[in-house]
């Protein structure tokens, strides 16, 4: 994460962590909260690095570039881990507990988990947490990220100190990187600033987004709806995951949403949304080939 884009883009969270690291009064729980979009993933991650870097700063904030923060980038880290599951189980935390206590033999440092999503943890994973953050052991610090607040248990969010970040807005930064129609559909569709620069990357990003725009000027064609099955999301191809699907219903619906489809309103509207459904249900477990399948007969169905 780009600390200068913190500072700027979040200075009350900038300020506290910095207080936080600088008078090493870190609390055993966090739970960064706010809307999608905001850096709270990347910021815990900063944060993580912060608390085990040697090399900090004047604000008490990692290097980035030593072993140990690379280390943790990297998720190599004995002293870190991170689950990001959709939705995290039990399983998840009882494996974080048996992760520390196999690596804690003879440990002095500070070890730190990371818990993105957590506002859609199952009730039993939150009873294992509570255990887990009612007995803090020494050195263990734990993030959890939620964008609703009010989805985690009142009893866990009294053992956390809450961090609250503020809408954000990556659009006008990302148009010193790109072209001012990929800033504005990748921060209206919530990502953060370093996740956005980091689809940017992708060769194929490009591509995707005129498949996109050549598909919704078709989308009643069955020629169009076989040549999505043949040549773009081929079942078992590597395209065919969740944040290609992701990105690619995200521009079908950017394009929607800005006019770029000739469709009466009343069509434009159910259109828009069976995508908004859609992109709903990519957060539950399906079979991505069945899913697209209807997809596209849905949306036929729409325009005809
Ligand atoms: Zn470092």
């Amino acid at each position: 994460m780009n600390k200068e884009y913190l500072k700027k883009a979040q200075p009350v969270v900038y300020q506290m962590l910095s207080n936080a690291l600088k008078n090493q009064r870190v609390a055993n729980a966090y739970l960064f909260h706010g809307p999608k979009g905001s850096s709270k993933l990347e910021t815990a991650i900063l944060f993580a690095q912060s608390i085990i870097c040697e090399h900090t700063d004047n604000d008490g904030f990692a290097c980035q570039e030593c072993e140990s923060c690379k280390r943790i980038e990297n998720e190599e880290s004995l002293d870190y881990m991170i689950v990001s599951n959709d939705r995290i189980k039990k399983k998840d935390i009882v494996d974080l507990q048996t992760f520390f206590e196999s690596t804690s033999a003879g440990k002095q440092n500070a070890r730190i988990y990371i818990l993105d999503h957590y506002d859609k943890a199952t009730p039993d994973a939150s009873n294992s947490l509570l255990k887990f953050l009612e007995e803090p052991s020494e050195g263990i610090y734990g993030i959890l990220i939620a964008d609703e607040k009010s989805n985690v248990l009142p009893t866990i969010q009294s053992r956390c100190q809450a961090i609250h970040f503020k809408p954000e807005s990556c659009e006008h930064l990302l148009l010193e990187n790109t072209s001012e129609e990929n800033a504005k559909m990748l921060a209206e569709s919530g990502y953060t600033y370093d996740k956005a620069i980091e689809l940017l990357s992708l060769p194929d990003f490009e591509e995707l987004k005129q498949i996109a725009l050549e598909y919704i000027e078709h989308a009643s064609s069955f020629s169009q709806i076989e040549k999505m099955q043949t040549n773009v999301f081929v079942n078992k191809s590597d395209r065919m995951n969740k944040d290609w699907v992701q990105l690619w219903i995200q521009w079908v619906l950017f394009y929607v949403k800005n006019d770029r489809v000739n469709l009466p309103l009343e069509k434009k509207v159910k259109l828009y949304s069976i995508l908004v459904e859609n992109m709903d249900m990519l957060y539950r477990p399906v079979d991505l080939g069945l899913f697209m399948d209807k997809l596209y007969y849905d949306i036929r169905k729409a325009v005809i």
